[in-house]
């Protein structure tokens, strides 16, 4: 066996490269090994291929989870403004979409440049692809089985990412692993995800594909349901966009979504307005309202003569349209699945993780950084975030700093 390493990580994704390349830089010897044979391939197809790395205001709110203050000090201790000096020290050009999320310019490859560059910096050793067969705790600290043989370390780091898009190399060897060594594993499941309804209901809306509007969208109750004021994309089995796929991660099944097709207006005031000084058809003046096609559909679903004039519509049935417009509501039989989903929700149990160091409280030496971990951040930047700063948090504390 050769010369032990100080850490093993497992993982070269966003956390895994990040805490590599920091806790070299901080005198480690690093070994970095992932199954897939390129590196951070998340990074890559995220944020449409230009990676939505942080977000200016990313804040503990920002994040889910059932132990919901685990991830304040990690994010406190590198923050998005430390994310954004580092990019600028490598001169990587980016922008500010929208709500504090920013993009690259040119693509997600200068944030995965930039990674390797730094681990570079750190004399990181990385094997990709190499299979990690078994981690077992010895009294020094650990061994790692290989499809490159035994290799023995102080500290393992899981940074194996959460279960969504498998066919870039997605597996559930991060939560094998810490069930393996007595962590609870909280139940993943697809979050940022767009929803679907069984045929029936949607029969109606698919041929609505293709339609997006700036919606408030809300699921749960009680005095705090979650809100979001988003894009809704109509899609051929249900409903997508950034609206859907931020409460995805809040809806629970057989839940209703309530919809407000037309935030912040008043569609049945506006309506009876319009009958006072309108000949239009009804249909033209709920079309100025909201897209054409969803205008025609929905008066059709409401079984209303959309060719009525205006003067002779009822101002009752008016109301009731607005009604009905602001508060759709409609229960999603499922999810896309992790074939679809951004980010894996729940994870390795934080309650029984150090919040400063990701390390476990049930075995010395062995530390989970990352989406394994049941912290689960919004759509725009916050799980970028999360890895960057549950890796540092990690690094710092291994390098005793
Ligand atoms: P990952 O980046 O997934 O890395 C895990 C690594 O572990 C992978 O390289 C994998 O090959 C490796 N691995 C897995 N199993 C094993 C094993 N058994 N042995 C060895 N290696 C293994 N978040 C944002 O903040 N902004 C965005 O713009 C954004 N866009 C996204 C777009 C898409 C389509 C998807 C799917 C996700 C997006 N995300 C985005 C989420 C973000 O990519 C993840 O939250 C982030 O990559 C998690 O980092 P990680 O290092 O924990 O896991």
């Amino acid at each position: 066996m050769s010369e032990p390493w100080d850490c093993v990580i497992v993982g070269a994704g966003a956390a895994g490269l990040f805490c590599a390349g920091i806790a070299g830089q901080l005198g480690l010897r690093v070994l970095v090994i992932d199954h897939a044979p390129k590196v951070a391939e998340k990074i890559r197809i995220s944020g449409g291929g230009r990676c939505n790395f942080t977000n200016r205001d990313a804040a503990p709110a920002n994040y889910l989870g059932e132990n919901p203050h685990f991830c304040r000090s990690a994010l406190a201790r590198y923050t998005p403004a430390d994310f954004i000096d580092l990019l600028k020290r490598y001169a990587i050009p980016f922008h500010e979409k929208h709500k504090g999320q920013l993009f690259c310019d040119r693509s997600a490859e200068d944030v995965i440049e930039m990674l390797l560059a730094e681990c570079e910096a750190g004399r990181v050793t990385r094997w990709q692809p190499c299979k990690v067969l078994d981690v077992r705790a010895t009294p020094t600290g650990f061994e790692i089985d290989t499809d490159r043989g035994t290799q023995s370390a102080a500290r393992v780091v899981v940074a194996t990412g959460g279960l969504s898009i498998p066919k870039i190399g997605a597996t559930d060897f991060g939560f094998r692993l810490a069930k393996q060594f007595g962590h609870r594993v909280i139940e993943p499941r697809p979050a940022l995800v767009p929803l679907t309804f069984d045929a029936p209901t949607w029969a109606a809306f698919a041929p609505l594909s293709g339609i997006a509007l700036e919606v408030h969208i809300e699921t749960g109750s009680g005095k705090k349901p979650m809100r979001f004021l988003e894009d809704l994309l109509f899609t051929h089995r249900g409903l997508s966009g950034p609206a859907v796929l931020q409460i995805s991660s809040f809806w629970q099944p057989g839940q209703p979504l309530r919809i407000d097709l037309a935030p912040g207006r008043d569609v049945g005031a506006l309506l009876r307005e319009a009958k006072g000084k309108s000949k239009r058809q009804l249909g033209n003046e709920v079309a100025a309202l909201l897209p054409q096609r969803l205008a025609d559909a929905w008066l059709a679903r409401a079984d209303v003569d959309a060719s009525t004039p205006m003067p002779q519509t009822r101002d009752k049935e008016l109301a009731a349209l607005g009604a009905a417009l602001s508060r759709w509501e409609l229960t999603p039989d499922g999810s896309e699945g992790w074939r679809k989903a951004e980010v894996t929700a729940g994870g390795v149990d934080t309650r029984e993780l150090n919040q400063q160091s990701m390390e476990s409280k049930r075995q010395p030496g062995l530390h989970f950084i990352g989406e394994v971990v049941d912290v689960t951040g919004w759509l725009g930047g916050y799980n970028f975030q999360w890895a960057w700063a549950s890796a540092a948090a990690c690094a710092r504390a291994m390098a005793g700093q």
